[in-house]
């Protein structure tokens, strides 16, 4: 039997109705609009996207946006000054500033200046540490909304092993610390890892975070286990000219073995902006030190 389809754009679009109900509530209740600020610097065309995808759904879930799009040849003076001025700003609650930076700038300066309270994409060594003891933290928003995924099929993933293909510090790492304080028993693989295709096939919770197509192939998936497919890469189509997009697992093998694996696309790329958006009402809660809702 095929397995079941874990549908990231309806759990995406249930999230951000419970974000847009509790920044209704922080609104009239509380008279605070949670604010996000979104930094661009350069003119990536896929950063550009992103960034007004953001804009856009934040203020569709009742928050304020303030987009700042610098020059490419932004110093990093400039920008230290820009996150400053943000981190002073109390009407802005979240801070993102769009990865990757143009090479002159220093990424791991820009992130550690942010005000960890306000470090809505997680990032900041801060957050990464209180990730990793189990104290309240602003987690990384792929991860966590792969974490919401496979809750959605494993409700007690307690004593399950999950294996994490891949190690950054934006994905692979803080899933396999979501993961142990989910307590599965937790491997993480990598490029030097020997015999991939055994671990993958030891994983009651497969996710794939590499950014290669397809490499996961249907042999190396647990007849049953739950496939969280995070890559998103651009292939060519079989129409001439034309791209499409994959994931890092073969879909059309995977999903003849899983139990339940999410699609690319519409499978983890809509929960990251859905994270975000959440990770913005818990900042604003935190902030002025109001419980934070419980749906969340
Ligand atoms: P990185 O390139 O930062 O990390 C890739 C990881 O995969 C590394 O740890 C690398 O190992 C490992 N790896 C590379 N090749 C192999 C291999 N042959 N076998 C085993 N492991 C390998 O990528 P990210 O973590 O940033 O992103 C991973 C994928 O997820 C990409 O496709 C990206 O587009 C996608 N992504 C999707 C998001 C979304 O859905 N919104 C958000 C972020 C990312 P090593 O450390 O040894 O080099």
């Amino acid at each position: 039997m095929p397995a079941r389809l874990i549908d990231g754009k309806a759990a995406a679009a249930h999230l951000i109705d419970r974000v847009s109900l509790a920044v209704a509530h922080l609104v009239t209740e509380q008279r605070l609009q949670p604010g996000l600020a979104v930094v661009l610097v350069g003119d990536d065309p896929a950063s550009e996207v992103y960034v007004r995808n953001k804009a856009r759904q934040t203020v569709a879930a009742g928050m304020r946006s303030f987009e700042h799009r610098l020059p490419a040849s932004t110093s990093q003076a400039e920008l230290l000054a820009l996150v400053r001025r943000l981190n002073a700003d109390p009407a802005v609650h979240g801070i993102l500033v769009q990865l990757p930076l143009p090479p002159q700038l220093d990424e791991g300066e820009v992130i550690e200046a942010i005000d960890p309270a306000k470090d809505v994409d997680g990032f900041h060594p801060i957050n990464v540490g209180r990730l990793s003891i189990g104290a309240p933290a602003l987690v990384p928003c792929t991860p966590y909304g792969c974490s919401l995924l496979i809750r959605e099929v494993l409700p007690e993933p307690a004593g399950l092993h999950a294996v994490v293909v891949g190690r950054s510090n934006i994905v692979g790492k803080p899933m396999a610390q979501l993961l142990l304080a989910m307590h599965c028993t937790v491997t993480i693989a990598h490029s030097r890892t020997r015999d991939l295709p055994a671990f993958a096939r030891s994983a009651d919770i497969l996710v794939a975070a590499v950014g290669r197509p397809q490499m996961v192939r249907g042999d190396w998936i647990k007849p049953g286990a739950c496939v969280i497919d995070v890559g998103i890469n651009r292939v060519p189509a079989d129409e001439p000219g034309k791209t499409r997009l994959v994931g890092d697992v073969a879909f059309a093998e995977a999903v003849e073995v899983a139990g339940a694996i999410t699609p690319v696309p519409g499978g983890v790329g809509p929960m990251t902006i859905a994270c975000l958006l959440r990770n913005t009402v818990i900042a604003a809660c935190r902030q002025h030190r109001l419980p934070e809702p419980a749906d969340l």
